[in-house]
């Protein structure tokens, strides 16, 4: 028995024909053109196109696999096979399944890409020994997935697990869903370099600057902890603030849910544990409402990369 999931991203589109064990054991991928005139049809083609591809590469047929898994950059709703909207796509309550089976005859399951992914860590990576999980990914914005005793919670119209919206800072930076203050306005990687440039511009003398050849828009995540590693005092500063708000969100999830585990995700939780992990474990342990309960939520890294959205994908129906 073979899986087929689909990871469609703002600029492409990845698929990955997953075994069992949840290993991806072929892959394949085409651009997206976010500006077809015809964008719903094009997509449930390309989609298509990419399904039948990948499985005559090798040697299978819509028989082998029981449903094409399809992991969505936005909101969506699997009972009714739509796909609702994309901040990063012109899509609107688009029939995605549907469309699909226009193309090509076989049941689909939809999910929201961060959801994917949860479901992907959970299943074959950093949360398989666990029951409950929440994966939070540190992206460009921040995603979270929740799994509950082995079940993906997507809530009672599928648009649940939004965490990157709770609010950490009232009154703070508008965020795009309309709130001020939101975990993924501070808690981003786009968050920590918008951080990082205002710190710079009070401290001419900052390493930053000579990483980022002397130009704010060269800021990115890496350079910030690789600054910090130097010790470089405006970097350590800009990681102080972001681990600080990081610990917050983390802080609510802990509190509302009492996961078994948290797992990072996303660029970030590429960075040195020394920087990242064991900070955000100082500030976060012990000061949740389980400080004297066991067993008590721990916070690790994810282990797929960016693979968890194609295997959560796969793994949608099964
Ligand atoms: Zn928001």
């Amino acid at each position: 028995m073979y899986y087929l999931g689909i990871d469609i991203g703002g600029t492409g589109l990845k698929a990955g024909l997953v075994d069992e064990a949840g290993t991806i054991i072929a892959r394949k991928s085409v651009p997206v053109d976010a500006k077809h005139p015809d964008f719903d049809h094009y997509l449930a083609e390309e989609l298509a196109s990419l399904t039948k591809q990948l499985l005559f590469e090798n040697d299978l047929s819509v028989n082998d696999i029981p449903y094409v898994g399809i992991g969505v950059p936005g909101p969506c709703d699997d009972k009714n096979g739509l796909f609702l909207f994309a901040p990063n796509l012109p899509v609107r309550n688009m029939e995605l399944r549907r469309l699909f089976q226009e193309q090509l005859d076989i049941p689909v399951r939809l999910g929201n890409d961060a959801n994917c992914a949860a479901l992907g860590e959970y299943r074959v990576g950093a949360g398989k020994q666990y029951s409950s999980m929440v994966l939070i990914t540190l992206g460009t914005g921040v995603g979270t997935g929740i799994i509950l005793d082995g079940k993906m919670w997507t809530g009672c119209n599928g648009v649940g697990a939004e965490g990157g919206h709770m609010v950490v800072r009232p009154g703070g930076l508008e965020c795009g869903c309309g709130r001020k203050g939101c975990f993924e306005v501070y808690a981003s990687a786009s968050g920590l370099i918008r951080m990082a440039v205002e710190q710079m511009r009070n401290d001419k003398d900052s390493l930053l600057w000579s990483l980022a050849d002397g130009a704010e828009e060269n800021v990115t995540g890496r350079i910030v902890f690789r600054a910090a590693e130097e010790k470089d005092p405006t970097a350590e500063k800009v990681l102080d603030e972001y681990i600080d708000v990081l610990s917050e969100g983390c802080l609510d999830i802990i509190n509302l849910l009492q996961p078994e585990v948290v797992v990072l995700g996303g660029g970030i939780s590429g960075a040195s544990d020394a920087l990242l992990l064991e900070p955000l474990r100082e500030r976060t342990y012990g000061r949740d409402m389980a400080k004297y309960s066991l067993p008590k939520t721990t916070i690790v890294k994810a282990e797929l990369g960016n693979d968890a959205g194609i295997i959560g994908a796969a793994f949608l129906g099964a």
